[in-house]
């Protein structure tokens, strides 16, 4: 028994063609980096000329994360140093 609506595989890849993935559009903003449109800015924190991410204190608390993240390790001597 045949399967009547069975797909073949030139009519599969002829739907898939469609399917690519295109590049990230990237702008660039007021402080020169780029940034993806409807995004705010991952080096300044702008978006639409506001200050929405303070970058700064971001930084910091990554930086405390990794310094935390380290220290357990170093403390479990999991970590050769
Ligand atoms: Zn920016």
């Amino acid at each position: 028994m045949v399967v009547r609506m069975r797909r073949n595989r030139s009519q599969t890849a002829k739907r898939r063609s469609h399917h690519a993935i295109s590049g990230v559009r990237v702008s660039t903003c007021s402080c020169g980096a780029l940034r993806q449109p409807h995004h705010a800015c991952p080096s300044c924190g702008k978006y639409r000329g506001r200050v929405v991410i303070d970058v700064v204190a971001r930084a910091k608390r990554a930086d405390n994360r990794t310094a935390r993240k380290t220290k357990n390790l170093e403390a479990s001597g999991k970590m050769k140093t």
